[in-house]
């Protein structure tokens, strides 16, 4: 099913093809999306998608219809993507990791994720991991506490035996952290630094740069982090503001940054604005969360959001003196070396 809302407009292809097409590699590798078939999602209550902006914005998308929304945005590109399921508590979550991993196999995904929950046994995500195409595994703050930025901490949701069982069976992990200090929070840092000490073998990558929207958390985390920050790999999803881009190809080894959208979360036209701690969307689409702040007249000079954190992206590693080697890295090889074996 592809959302009404999705619309491609003369100044979408303009800006692909002006500012995008020549300056993407060709091979483009989404290392975090969501697929998932509508019946996975019929338990979630209306009031957790009203209390969430992101999951308001678009919840479904199978594997064929996520080829398709690359097809119109980034024509002539051969873009693949790795997947897991929306990790929503009231989500059908076992029959989305069997969907999930009947997409690695018909090869509809590149490489997909197992959602885990704490209370999973071992025995449960041993058999799962080893018997199905899974790369790993994606546990997620919301399987506790059913809401974004909650104080928990990680080994609630991730127990050291669920880590132990990954590292041992040599898969990764996507880590989205808690907290509302997000990942500068001392706790978190407490947390990874612990995690990097007892599991060196183990493949994390870090979700939307920690949940680092703005360059003050990113730094801070970064600094409180010290040497342990180059143990583990950062996905790019959600995060827009140039400057974190800017700031992540200073701090990091460019080899540990994942390209990744959280598609289908955002494939409306709209940008983001920032203060030193918080940003806020603008969007064309009448989204319940919408309070069209800018008016009608600017929002129709508004291309994809994703085209604009491309656009960053890119704009960063040409800044940064980085050359083509680098964006295929970021965009695509990356994510083979930290999916891949
Ligand atoms: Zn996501």
């Amino acid at each position: 099913m592809i959302y009404d809302y999705f619309h491609y407009t003369e100044l979408d292809k303009s800006f692909y093809e002006e500012k995008l097409k020549n300056r993407m590699p060709e091979d483009i590798l989404d290392a975090h999306t969501h697929i998932n078939l509508l019946e996975h999602l019929k338990d979630i209550p209306p009031e957790r998608i009203a209390d969430d902006w992101a999951l308001q914005s678009c919840m479904h998308m199978t594997a064929k219809d996520a080829q398709y929304y690359y097809s119109v945005l980034f024509p002539g590109k051969n873009y693949r993507n790795a997947a897991f399921p929306f990790p929503v508590k009231e989500a059908k979550l076992e029959d989305n990791n069997d969907y999930v991993a009947k997409c690695v196999q018909d090869k509809s995904i590149a490489y997909g994720l197992m959602c885990i929950k704490p209370e999973y046994s071992n025995e449960y995500i041993r058999e799962q991991l080893t018997t199905k195409p899974f790369s790993g595994v994606k546990p997620y703050p919301d399987m506790i506490s059913g809401k974004k930025g909650s104080e928990i901490g990680i080994f609630e949701f991730l127990p050291h035996e669920q880590l132990l069982l990954t590292e041992k069976l040599g898969k990764v992990v996507m880590l989205h952290l808690p907290r509302a200090g997000r990942m500068p929070d001392d706790n978190n840092i407490k947390e990874l630094r612990e995690i990097r000490q007892r599991y060196p073998a183990l493949k994390i990558c870090i979700a939307h740069m920690g949940r680092c929207f703005t360059p003050y958390h990113f730094e801070l985390a970064i600094k409180k982090l010290g040497e342990d920050a180059s143990g583990f790999w950062f996905d790019t999803a959600a995060v827009l503001n140039p400057e974190v881009h800017k700031a992540a190809l200073s701090l990091l080894d460019h080899k540990h940054i994942l390209f990744g959208t959280d598609e289908p979360i955002f494939l409306w036209h709209g940008r983001r604005t920032w203060t030193k701690t918080t940003y806020m969307n603008l969007a064309r689409e009448d989204f319940a969360w919408n309070a069209h702040t800018e008016g009608r007249d600017k929002e129709a000079e508004y291309t994809f959001y994703v085209y604009e954190q491309i656009n960053n992206i890119l704009t960063g590693i040409e800044e940064a003196g980085l050359g083509e080697d680098v964006k295929r890295d970021i965009f695509h090889d990356n994510a083979v070396r930290f999916y891949g074996s």
